[in-house]
């Protein structure tokens, strides 16, 4: 039913439309906001005009939530000056936010009624479900207690306090976003040239994925990833990975010969059988004479089973792909199956990198690693070389391949055929 003078729904419907969205948010794992809208003062600008006056108010108020709502949203009147606005299918509490605050900036202007000019002003309460609360009549006293706590403390916006449950769902957020943002093609892939120190040309990429969400921006891999791994998303995501590498690889250009692909494998992968059939069929689907796949694990991926996983890393090879060690140097890997490794590279973590001028211990692991690779013919790649002086001397150790944004920073796909394509190799004094 509508409300008659603002042509919302009343305040009975919107019990019934809550009750309705709150059952989606549990079958469908998604949120809602609930903003309760109050005019302030509002009984001063009956007094001040007249009743009339007040009721056009409150039309052109409905109007200005109107432009705020979406169309899935819905809009009530549920009080004489008090409005709710349910934000249906929203990713976190920020998004609730922003729409309160577009709610506030179009009141900067004030409303022509007449030939009067009236400024308003309201106060806004928001809350979440499943965050704050689940049920319709607790969500709407989350909703106006926080409203009421905004007023008291002389602000605009309130939203009830954090908790610790807070801080745990909000890993929930980013979790229902990751689902989004991989259906949404949200995520892309950079791509961070490697340079040979013995011919100074370039020999491949790493691919690190990128993740650019619409409201907060660029969103760092170090803090999606571990979530994307607990949620069971990092299963698809790197098979798209896979796909992405070998088929954006496929475009590279064949003027520096022979170039390498590398993408980060999650250590949950590495023990899962069908890891070898993606790998194959990627491989199958964009067939490639030009470039390598490289796979890059952590040490970790394999204490877990080593003989499993050695299994399933010679298979890997036996399709002509190579097995990277990533950020060496900070795992557990023992000695005693090192020679029994398969694996075909050494990453030397950009930790040890970093401080390798300054820190006399540092050098000495970087020796030792760039000499345990030459002993076991593996490739040696530094990674996080960030300036001339640090690729000197890895060069002056023996280190075959560096990485870092001494060379480039990771650029998208097309940025990085440009660069290949107008690269000029390293200059002969850094590589004497
Ligand atoms: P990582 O595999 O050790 O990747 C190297 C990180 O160092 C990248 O950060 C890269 O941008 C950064 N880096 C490279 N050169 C320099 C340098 O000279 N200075 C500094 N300060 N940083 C440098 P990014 O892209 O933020 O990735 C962070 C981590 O997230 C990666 O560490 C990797 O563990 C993970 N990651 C990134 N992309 C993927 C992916 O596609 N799949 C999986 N499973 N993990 C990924
Ligand atoms: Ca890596």
């Amino acid at each position: 039913m509508e409300d008659k003078l603002t042509r919302v729904y009343d305040r009975e419907t919107f019990f019934k439309l809550l009750a309705r969205q709150i059952i989606s948010v549990h079958d469908h794992k998604v949120k809602l906001s609930l903003l309760v809208i109050d005019i302030n003062r509002f009984n001063r600008i009956n007094k001040l005009y007249d009743y009339p006056t007040g009721d056009l108010v409150l039309k052109k108020f409905t109007k200005l939530l109107s432009n705020v709502k979406r169309e899935q949203d819905y809009l009530a009147r549920i009080g004489d000056n008090r409005f709710a606005l349910i934000l249906v299918n929203i990713m976190n509490a920020g998004h609730a936010k922003l729409a309160a605050q577009k709610i506030l900036r179009q009141l900067e202007v004030a409303f022509e009624i007449g030939s009067e000019k009236i400024l308003i002003e309201a106060t806004i309460g928001i809350s979440l479900c499943p965050l704050h609360a689940s049920k319709t009549t607790a969500l709407l006293k989350e909703s106006e207690i926080a409203l009421e706590s905004a007023r008291k403390n002389k602000q605009f916006i309130g939203m009830p306090e954090i908790s610790k449950e807070d801080h745990l769902s909000d890993t929930w957020d980013i979790e229902l976003a990751i689902d989004e943002a991989f259906q949404t093609q949200q995520f892309s892939l950079y791509y961070q040239p490697k340079i040979s120190l013995k011919t100074g040309k370039p020999v491949g990429a790493e691919a690190l994925l990128r993740w650019n969400h619409h409201m907060r921006g660029f969103i760092s891999p170090d803090i999606f990833i571990p979530i994307a791994e607990k949620s069971g998303h990092i299963k698809p995501i790197t098979s798209w990975i896979l796909n992405s590498v070998l088929r954006h690889s496929s475009k590279w250009t064949r003027k520096w010969g022979r170039l390498s692909v590398s993408a980060n494998i999650p250590p949950e992968l590495i023990l899962q059988l069908d890891l070898k059939d993606f790998v194959a069929n990627a491989i199958k689907l964009w067939s490639n004479d030009n470039v390598t796949l490289i796979l890059e694990i952590i040490e970790r991926s394999l204490v877990e089973d080593p003989e499993k996983s050695f299994e399933i890393l010679k298979q890997m090879q036996s399709m002509g792909v190579k097995i990277s060690i990533d950020d060496f140097g900070t795992g557990y890997s023992s000695l005693a199956y090192f020679k029994s490794l398969p694996i075909n590279e050494l990453k030397i973590d950009q930790s040890f990198v970093f401080d390798l001028l300054t820190d006399s211990s540092n050098e000495k692991l970087v020796r030792l690693i760039i000499d345990l690779a030459h002993n076991f013919d593996l490739e040696v790649v530094a990674e996080g070389v960030q300036d001339r002086q640090t690729l000197m001397m890895l060069k002056n150790m023996g280190c075959h391949i560096v990485q870092g944004y001494f060379i480039a920073k990771p650029m998208p796909h097309e940025e990085f055929i440009n660069w290949l394509e107008n690269f000029k190799e390293l200059p002969k004094e850094l590589y004497p």
